[in-house]
């Protein structure tokens, strides 16, 4: 059955499309990326969005971006010169990764980048040194990956008590103290952990604008919008009039400037990878279960899958009555095996050479895939437009 976010002639433009190429491959539909853009702006009317580039950096996706008027998140040299490639201006950029070296640092600064963020001393005084006068934002911790699918607080972030320090340290470094950012987690299906997380920045806020004569003006509440997959989230309309709720509550009618930063969320359901079956064998002749191997794996695209975290709608052209199977990928490494614990129903019909549908696969895929682990290539993608 067709996913729901799925329509029968969206369906039918991307089958179309998939007949021209060998499996396996990713198919970007820009037409949802840019719906799902201006969805966001729409719901967040009043505030910045910075494209995670990370998501998936295709070029088409960046140039498609840049043109709506989108920023960048972006995490590394080789990230920047993939967005300068597309003549957006360095005022629409931040360096968002708080892990960075010197040179990385002034290579930003040299191509106009003036919005880094930050969450140490050591990388903050590389900032004051090779970005002088730059803005800078601190990332804090947020608590728990609870109700995120795909965590990612636990190595980003200080404790606010050292964001309050490392922002008065900014100040007498000659850079100015801008804001605070906090990412709660990818695929985050609690909209609560925003609340705790506004409700934290609020009181370094406070404690800046009363005991040091700071004024921040700007919240990065980072992405964590979510994509539509197999566990359900709520629609992205209750995020939005939740988390605005928050902001309200806490900075009343007044709130300072907000930025977004969305990878998922932007990309990831205009993906549909399509593989084919390798092989469909059992164990031994009363084992229950079926194995059913597919030409993409963790190493080449379905690296989400790492704990079965991520679990995407998935699709076979056969139909009749289906069976639960193990679905692993091709490589000879024994972790590549995508969902053994969570059993995926295929028809019994299903034969090597079937393609498989992946749905909502545009985020963290192509950009996750490795080079030629076992001697298979990086997953290919393809836009539609
Ligand atoms: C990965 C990342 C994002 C994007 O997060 P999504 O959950 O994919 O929207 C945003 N900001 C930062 C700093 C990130 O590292």
């Amino acid at each position: 059955m067709l996913p729901d976010h799925i329509s029968p002639e969206k369906w039918a433009r991307f089958k179309k499309a998939a007949e021209q190429y060998q499996t396996p491959f990713l198919l970007i539909d820009l037409p949802t990326v840019a719906e799902k853009y201006q969805e966001l702006r729409k719901g967040f009317d009043f505030a910045s969005v910075y494209y995670a580039v990370k998501a998936n950096p295709h070029a088409r996706i960046l140039k498609l971006l840049a043109e709506l008027g989108s920023s960048f998140d972006i995490a590394s040299v080789y990230e920047l010169d993939q967005v300068l490639a597309h003549n957006v201006e360095p005022e629409r950029m931040s360096y968002g990764n708080t892990i960075k070296k010197r040179d990385d640092i002034r290579y930003f600064y040299e191509k106009g980048v003036r919005l880094f963020a930050t969450d140490s001393e050591p990388d903050l005084r590389n900032i004051a040194e090779y970005a002088p006068g730059s803005r800078i934002y601190i990332r804090i911790l947020t608590e728990g990956s609870e109700g995120a699918d795909w965590p990612l607080s636990r190595k980003f972030g200080c404790n606010p008590e050292m964001a309050v320090e490392l922002a008065v340290l900014a100040k007498k470094l000659g850079l100015e103290p801008y804001g605070i950012s906090f990412h709660v987690g990818s695929q985050q299906r609690h909209i609560d952990v925003w609340d705790a997380a506004i409700a934290k920045v609020k009181v370094i806020f406070d404690r800046l604008r009363e005991e040091h004569a700071i004024h921040l003006r700007m919240i990065n509440m980072g992405g964590g919008f979510p994509a539509q997959y197999l566990t359900k989230a709520n629609e992205f309309s209750v995020y939005c009039q939740e988390i605005i709720r928050f902001l309200k509550e806490d900075f009343g009618d007044n709130p300072p400037d907000i930025i977004l930063e969305p990878g998922r969320s932007l990309v990831g359901d205009s993906g549909l990878m399509v593989s084919e079956v390798v092989l469909i064998s059992r164990k031994s002749a009363t084992s229950l279960n079926r194995w059913v191997f597919s030409d993409v794996g963790l190493f080449n695209g379905l690296i989400e899958t790492l704990g079965e975290a991520i679990k995407y709608p998935l699709l076979t052209e056969r139909d009749g009555e289906a069976e639960e199977v193990v679905l692993a990928g091709p490589t000879c490494d024994g972790m590549d095996i995508m969902y053994e614990d969570y059993k995926y129903e295929l028809p019994l019909s299903l034969e090597i050479g079937d393609r498989l549908y992946w749905f909502s696969t545009g985020a963290y895929t192509t950009s996750y895939s490795s080079i030629e682990f076992n001697g298979f290539p990086p997953l290919k993608s393809y836009v539609l437009d």
